[in-house]
């Protein structure tokens, strides 16, 4: 398929109660190539007035669903993994273009994105509560979970497939119905989804699909309906925090995937071929736009110079191009303000005295495009180690012993994940107990799996998105006590 007959495949409207349709005020957004600049297409912008429409229908919707027989549910995901097999060449094109990855990740994107699908499906039938007699003997406790209702599911532009599967499957399998909103970046990956979901069978208004450029009032009037029993949220922290002060007034059950600023220990036992192999993932996978990528590389200052040395060498043999470009392995940033935040923050690390090894300036355009930087001895205070850089930017701190590591590490708000590179398994398990965070990647650069709990501590969020944790966001717990049946 080319690249315009991919384009052209794609809904361009709404979805709502299984209707595509245009916005109420005819309003829409364009979507760019962040590697050309080039509008690709356009899609229709919601209103208000929509989101409640898709609020509406997810109501409607919701008890039909609820009583759907969990195996019912389950085999419309594994229906759905096995359609995003057979599709996954377009859907891995679709994501290179509308947010720039490398179409080698975009595939691996498909791969894992599709895991959440077949991992729910294997799950909803295991939903379990639990009954027995109470301590004192007087009664039986039955303890049952129940699918909380209408979701509003609001995902960000850097995994387009993944963060919506991650979210609609456990939605579905657990009996509950969705909205959910991708960003106006990259929502077309969103809308094939949803037709394939169609495709595989779905009801009417189970899943509606509100692309808009204004995330802001229609959020707030969908997040301060009473309909809505639960809001899920990828992004940023500062728009965390905002949702959370909003769902305060329904308290609504609420999961936050936010910000992280992982650290990346290399202690001088760490192999180090397994180190350096680690940080090129853990840094480089999606040009650095992960709430997954590795922040801040500590690393023992006996090794530092080696380390740094053999990951210039590394970087000065990335590809950076249009990801559909075989080769490639840097895409562009997913827009202009991207590309000047990263540039800032490389350049205030370097006026306060760090080392610039490669890269560090912007290309000219077309296309938004930053370098893999290296920086090495990066000092205390430099805005890169306290902020998200979510750019391909390798931070160098060097560090004299483990009690020093460890408050390193620990020293910012954050806590999603922590990469740790020791030969000691001991200090690795030292590790594991003193470090604050949700997620931690032992001798690994890459932690994600659909059958894990993935989430963070501190201000990187609240809940678990995968596992069976990832199940028991969308379920509520109802115990009932009866009396003894043999008094
Ligand atoms: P963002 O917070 O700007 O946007 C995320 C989503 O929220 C988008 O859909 C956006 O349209 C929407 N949004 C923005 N303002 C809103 C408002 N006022 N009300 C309602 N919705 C609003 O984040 P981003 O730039 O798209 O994504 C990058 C951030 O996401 C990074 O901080 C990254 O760490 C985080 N992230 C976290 C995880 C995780 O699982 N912890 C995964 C991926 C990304």
């Amino acid at each position: 398929m080319t690249e315009s007959e991919l384009l052209a495949s794609v809904p361009d409207g709404l979805l709502v109660d299984g209707q595509w349709r245009p916005a109420s005020d005819g309003a829409r957004v364009d979507v760019l190539d962040p590697a050309t600049g080039q509008v690709l297409t356009s899609v229709a912008s919601a209103s208000v007035a929509d989101g409640l429409d898709a609020l509406d229908a997810a109501d409607r919707a919701f008890p039909g669903w609820a009583a759907t027989p969990a195996r019912e549910r389950a085999e419309l995901l594994r229906r759905a993994f096995d359609l995003l097999q057979e599709r996954r060449e377009e859907f891995a094109l679709l994501m290179t273009l509308e947010m720039g990855k490398p179409l080698a990740e975009a595939r691996t994107e498909v791969g894992y994105g599709g895991e959440f699908l077949r991992w729910f499906s294997e799950s909803a039938a295991h939903v379990q509560g639990r009954y027995g007699a109470n301590p004192e003997g007087t009664g039986r406790m039955i303890v049952t979970h129940h699918p909380v209702g209408p979701c509003y599911l609001i995902t960000p532009w850097n995994f387009p497939l993944a963060m919506a599967t991650r979210k609609i499957a456990p939605a579905l399998a657990a009996g509950c119905t969705v909205v959910i909103k991708p960003a106006a970046l990259t929502p077309l990956t969103t809308s094939l989804f949803a037709q394939l979901l169609i495709d595989a069978g779905l009801p009417p208004g189970v899943v509606n699909v509100v692309t808009t450029t204004a995330p802001g009032p229609m959020s707030e009037a969908i997040i301060a309906d009473p309909r809505l029993r639960k809001l899920s949220f990828t992004g940023s922290t500062p728009v965390g925090r905002l949702l959370l002060a909003q769902a305060a007034d329904g308290v609504l059950r609420t999961s936050m995937e936010l910000g992280g600023n992982a650290p990346f220990l290399v202690f001088a036992d760490a192999d180090l071929d397994r180190a350096v192999d680690a940080a090129m993932i853990a840094k480089f996978r999606n040009t650095g736009q992960a709430c997954t990528a590795a922040n801040r590389f500590l690393v023992h200052s006996s090794i530092a110079a080696e380390f740094t040395a053999r990951i210039t060498e590394r970087v000065r043999s990335l590809t950076m191009g249009r990801g559909t470009e075989p080769g490639v392995t840097i895409g562009p940033l997913i827009d202009e303000k991207a590309v000047a935040a990263t540039g800032q923050l490389v350049q205030d690390a370097v006026e306060r005295g760090a080392r610039l090894h490669v890269g560090g300036t912007a290309s000219d355009g077309p296309g938004t495009f930053f370098p893999a930087t290296v920086l090495g001895n990066v000092p205390p205070g430099s805005a890169l180690l306290r902020e998200e850089i979510f750019g391909p930017v390798l931070a160098i701190v060097p560090f004299e012993d483990e009690d020093q590591a460890v408050a390193m590490a620990n020293d910012t708000e954050y806590g999603l994940v922590s990469y740790v590179f020791t030969g000691s398994l001991a200090r690795g398990q030292r590790m594991v107990e003193r470090l604050r965070t949700g997620m931690m990647g032992l001798n690994v650069g890459a932690v994600s799996n659909p059958a894990a709990p993935f989430g963070g501590w501190q201000s990187s969020g609240l809940g678990r998105e995968g596992g069976e944790e990832g199940m028991h966001e969308y379920l509520q717990t109802k115990y009932t006590l009866t009396p003894d049946p043999f008094a």
